[in-house]
């Protein structure tokens, strides 16, 4: 039996009882990144601090990815695929973080709804662990 995993070390801090995304922040402009990077393209400082981001955000853009992606990278099971949503979700006063969505419904999607962090299982890697990354909710749900 497996346990859960995150899909990478440091994009995030699950598990927790409020777990965030960790972006950067740069120390001179203060944009914030998402993931972290050691340099901002913005202002080409490269004093960044890391940031733990808001859960919080609006629905910037969104598509359904409605067939298997490549594969690798992708590690899902292609055989079992099911459609899911793919967007970015613009972090309130913060980032533009590129994400997977909790749903998968052209009626329910619309560009400005109100979405909120979640994690779900991405796949199961080859020892049975559930591999763990990040998503936005719609918080009307
Ligand atoms: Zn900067």
């Amino acid at each position: 039996m497996g346990g859960q995993v995150p899909i990478e070390e440091g994009l995030f801090t699950w598990p927790s009882d409020d777990p965030r995304l960790i972006g950067s922040e740069c120390q001179k402009c203060k944009a914030i990144l998402f993931p972290v990077q050691s340099g901002c393209p913005r202002c080409t400082s490269d004093d960044t601090q890391p940031k733990e981001l808001g859960t919080r955000g609006t629905l910037w853009t969104w598509t359904i990815q409605g067939y298997p992606p490549k594969s690798p990278p992708y590690a899902g099971d292609i055989e079992n695929f099911e459609p899911y949503g793919v967007g970015y979700v613009e972090i309130h006063d913060e980032v533009k973080v590129e994400t997977r969505l909790t749903v998968a419904d052209k009626d329910v999607l619309e560009i400005g709804l109100e979405m909120k962090l979640t994690f779900i299982p991405a796949y199961t890697d080859k020892d049975g662990n559930e591999v763990m990354t990040f998503a936005f909710a719609p918080v009307a749900q």
